[in-house]
């Protein structure tokens, strides 16, 4: 069975920006499992579906057809043959995501999709359950948090690096209401594994979360 690192947290923590690095250091898969719930919403979206109704948005999850696609170290998504990388990141599909994420068919449905990823030299899986969930047994588990606030602020500014305009007030909301829909729904709740590493990246830079997920590889 091939290692996985599990790396879970809420939207905004650098779970993401802290996978990549990662995978790319250790020459590992990468799965960004959150991307599979937002290529669902979107999916789902295109249809016209009800964002409630599970039967439906289960059935669109099982049938995905999609595919990431690596191009200059980027990866992006593809689904039904087209680029939906930069669709995939609008708040409106962010919002969608979390909703249809809150469906226990849908998550049923993307399971064993996730765990096909696992394979030699080894997989780091990002997400919200990654460790509790999708790879129970990982030898390595890292939870990575930041308070609402800074999140907020991160987002702020990379929005604002694309010139994308928006309030940091707005965006606090948004992180709070998918913070509040994550951590309270039944299937599969944002919370750290019994067995993960909690790390607060609020006031630590990148450089030195990722340094100290290395040395917990290395252990
Ligand atoms: O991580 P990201 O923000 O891209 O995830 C989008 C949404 O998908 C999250 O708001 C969360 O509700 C959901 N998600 C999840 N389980 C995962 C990954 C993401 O429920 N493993």
């Amino acid at each position: 069975n091939a290692p996985v690192i599990t790396i879970d947290g809420p939207s905004g923590s650098g779970k993401g920006t802290i996978a990549k690095l990662v995978a790319d250091r250790l020459g590992y898969v990468l799965l960004d499992s959150g991307a599979l719930y937002r290529l669902t919403a979107l999916a789902a979206l295109n249809a016209e579906v009800d964002l409630a109704d599970e039967g439906r948005v289960a059935e669109i999850a099982a049938n995905l057809n999609i595919r990431f696609a690596i191009a200059d170290g980027e990866v992006s998504a593809v689904l039904d043959g087209k680029d939906v990388s930069r669709d995939i990141r609008m708040e409106r599909v962010s919002m969608a995501a979390s909703k249809v994420a809150a469906l226990p068919a849908v998550r049923e449905a993307l399971l064993q999709r996730q765990r096909d990823f696992r394979e030699l030299p080894g997989l780091v899986a990002d997400g919200r359950d990654m460790g509790t969930t999708v790879f129970p047994d990982a030898p390595v588990k890292v939870f990575l948090t930041a308070s609402a606030e800074e999140r907020a602020r991160r987002r702020f500014a990379q929005l604002q690096g694309r010139g994308v305009s928006v309030s940091l007030r707005d965006l606090l909301e948004d992180i709070r209401a998918r913070d509040d829909r994550d951590m309270n729904r039944a299937a599969s709740p944002l919370a750290p594994a019994d067995d993960a590493v909690v790390l607060d990246s609020t006031d630590i830079a990148i450089d030195d979360v990722l340094q100290k997920v290395l040395e917990l590889v290395q252990n």
